[in-house]
């Protein structure tokens, strides 16, 4: 309305050049209000094209979605927010599976074997990945996509590498937000491959309905890097590569595992974890593996536990937002920039103790 009124009142050559191209201003106030007005109306025809493309999935605006996501330019932020928005009532359809084991255990090569067993059973599988040493060490898991060669030139298959954020909670965060847009995009099996050496275990077990340890047979737990919390987060543990000469002993650790896994508490989801073995090599025990996975959401759809679990996941995606975007907010903000590195200085000589001084810029921030 007011750019109309600006309009009538000077006819000069510049307004006329602007309404012959449509667009109507005359000052320089005009001109930005209208740069503006374009660059919104360019940025929602092209979210709208991204989210249309993606919603029929296509796996090229999947991606660049994806990438909008990972980006950390602060005017791509709002324009993730809006896809996430777009894209979250056509989310929540699919089953979310946590993988995880120590390196060299069969990860990857167990992968390429279910998600080529569940594509030839009809499903849509995405395989996305957490590792937060990846900023680092540049070898992400998944890094490197020769490691499931079938799986990647599957249709059927999306495989991403783990976002390279510069903590967990950040990757964690990407992760999340990835697997809203691979449902939107009609996968309805989020597969989601984590090194079992750390923290990320945990934050995995906190975006999935479903979490499968992979072990091998012969080595002892400190060897796995198996700390008795993954056990225990664990609904089923896969005995790999139980094929040749280490059939038995697959057999023996599945025994083994077994007894261990009475002394565990009962799991909120009333499910009872299980011990299966496989050979990721020749696909032997993928099926099974599957009929089990199948059998738990049958259950604790059955139960409401399938439910009140994601509710509960979001209710502490939200808690993990905040307390992320604080954090960054805090050490983003000028005057603590400014003062940080003198504060440390003092806390390390001894000057300031740690809670004065953490008091001091929590004041400042304030
Ligand atoms: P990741 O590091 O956990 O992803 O492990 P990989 O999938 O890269 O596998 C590590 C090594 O174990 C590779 O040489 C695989 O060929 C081998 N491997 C994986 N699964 C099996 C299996 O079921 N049987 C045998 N014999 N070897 C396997």
């Amino acid at each position: 309305m007011s750019i109309k009124l600006i309009i009538l009142k000077s006819k000069n050559k510049q307004s006329a050049l602007k309404e012959v191209e449509g667009i109507s201003a005359i000052n320089s106030v005009g001109l930005t209000a209208v740069s503006n007005f374009k660059k919104n109306r360019q940025k929602k025809v092209d979210i709208e094209v991204i989210f249309q493309n993606l919603q029929q999935g296509q796996i090229a605006s999947l991606s660049q979605a994806i990438t909008l996501i990972e980006s950390t330019q602060s005017n791509h932020n709002q324009l993730a927010n809006d896809i996430i928005q777009k894209c979250l009532p056509h989310a929540n359809q699919s089953i979310r599976i946590g993988i995880t084991g120590i390196p060299g255990v069969g990860k990857s090569t167990f992968i390429e074997a279910f998600g080529k067993y569940l594509t030839n059973h009809g499903k849509k599988v995405a395989v996305l990945a957490v590792d937060p040493t990846s900023t680092l060490s540049k070898g992400s898991i998944l890094g490197d996509k020769t490691r499931m060669e079938e799986l990647v030139k599957d249709p059927h298959a999306f495989i991403r590498p783990s976002p390279s954020g510069q903590t967990l909670g950040g990757v964690a965060r990407k992760t999340r937000e990835t697997i809203i847009l691979c449902e939107a995009a009609g996968y309805d099996t989020i597969l989601i491959e984590t090194v079992g050496v750390g923290q990320s275990e945990t934050a995995v077990h906190g975006m999935v309905d479903f979490f499968l340890l992979l072990k091998i047979a012969g080595a002892g737990d400190e060897l796995q890097g198996i700390k008795r919390g993954i056990m225990e987060m664990a609904d089923l543990i896969v005995i790999n590569k139980a094929d040749g000469e280490n059939i038995n002993q697959a057999k023996l650790a599945k025994a083994e595992f077994n007894r261990a896994l009475h002394l565990f508490p009962i799991k909120n989801s009333e499910w009872t974890p299980k011990v299966q073995t496989c050979s990721a090599l020749n696909g032997l025990g993928i099926e099974e593996i599957w009929e089990t996975i199948c059998e738990y959401i049958k259950m604790t759809k059955k139960n409401n536990y399938f439910d009140i679990n994601r509710k509960e996941q979001n209710y502490q995606w939200m808690i993990d937002t905040i307390n992320e975007q604080l954090l960054s907010n805090f050490f983003e903000h000028p005057q603590i920039k400014n003062q940080l590195p003198l504060i440390i200085d003092d806390v390390k000589k001894g000057i300031k103790s740690p809670f004065v001084a953490a008091n001091y810029l929590l004041n400042l921030f304030k």
